[in-house]
């Protein structure tokens, strides 16, 4: 059987629940094809006490989307245990409290566009009701909206935008895909965060982005400040825009 995928509003309910005493439990932690976000490396690499440039060398394996050229990050599943998460244990996930955004959202899926109208995001949401998965027959409803602030996805969903206006940037005045140049200074800026640090520090900040002296020590101090700035600086650096 097929994947249903059913478009729900904020406000909807559906019947879900997910624990260790589900028969199916840890089973959608195996044979995994896990994207990651900037977001969701910048939470597993400090979870982890790692630098960036460890965890990515570690944890993940690296494609370039074919049209796009954009660098896509996925975590290094293990081949000799049925592909299985290198963070799922029998007790469950071991980094629950920092897991990605799309093992946070499940069994909902989030997709973001941009109103042609108003230039906005817009988000839209569907329950994608898995055959295998048994939380489905699980005595518990929620809205969406209950679900998106019980599993705490707002601030992935903030990062996550951000990333897909650069997405759409790109899509807007690049139809190439991005050369490989583009491609570094995109791992750079979003992916391999602690190098993004020493080369601002090695290079300065572009004269067209403007920081005050608090902004530019939040930069050396505070790895979500970086990020949030990766995004302005890649902007500029890619299609010219502060
Ligand atoms: S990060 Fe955690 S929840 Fe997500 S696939 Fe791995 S073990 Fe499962
Ligand atoms: S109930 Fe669904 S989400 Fe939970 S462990 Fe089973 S398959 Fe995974």
């Amino acid at each position: 059987m097929d994947t249903d995928f059913i478009p729900l509003e904020l406000d909807d309910e559906f019947q879900f629940a997910c624990s260790p005493e589900v028969p199916c439990f840890n089973q959608c932690c195996r044979d995994i094809n896990q994207y990651l976000t900037p977001y969701d490396i910048y939470r597993l690499k400090n979870r982890l006490n790692m630098t960036s440039g460890d965890f990515l060398n570690k944890h993940t394996v690296e494609h370039i989307g074919p049209q796009t050229g954009l660098p896509i990050v996925s975590l290094k599943a293990l081949p000799q245990e049925d592909l299985r998460c290198p963070f799922v244990s029998e007790e469950g996930c071991r980094v629950y409290e920092d897991r990605p955004a799309s093992c946070r959202t499940y069994p909902l899926a989030r997709a973001v566009s941009q109103s042609r109208a108003t230039g906005q995001l817009v988000e839209n949401y569907a329950l994608m009701q898995e055959p295998h998965c048994k939380g489905f027959s699980q005595k518990r409803t929620q809205t969406v909206r209950e679900w998106i602030q019980d599993q705490e996805i707002e601030e992935y969903n903030r990062f996550n935008d951000m990333l897909m206006a650069i997405i759409s940037l790109k899509n807007q005045h690049k139809r190439s895909p991005l050369d490989l140049r583009e491609q570094h200074l995109f791992r750079l800026a979003l992916y391999d965060l602690d190098a993004f640090r020493m080369h601002l520090e090695n290079n300065g900040i572009p004269e067209g982005l403007q920081l005050d002296a608090a902004e530019r020590e939040a930069l050396r101090t505070d790895d979500l400040a970086l990020l949030a700035f990766g995004h302005r600086w890649l902007q500029l650096m890619l299609f010219g825009r502060a």
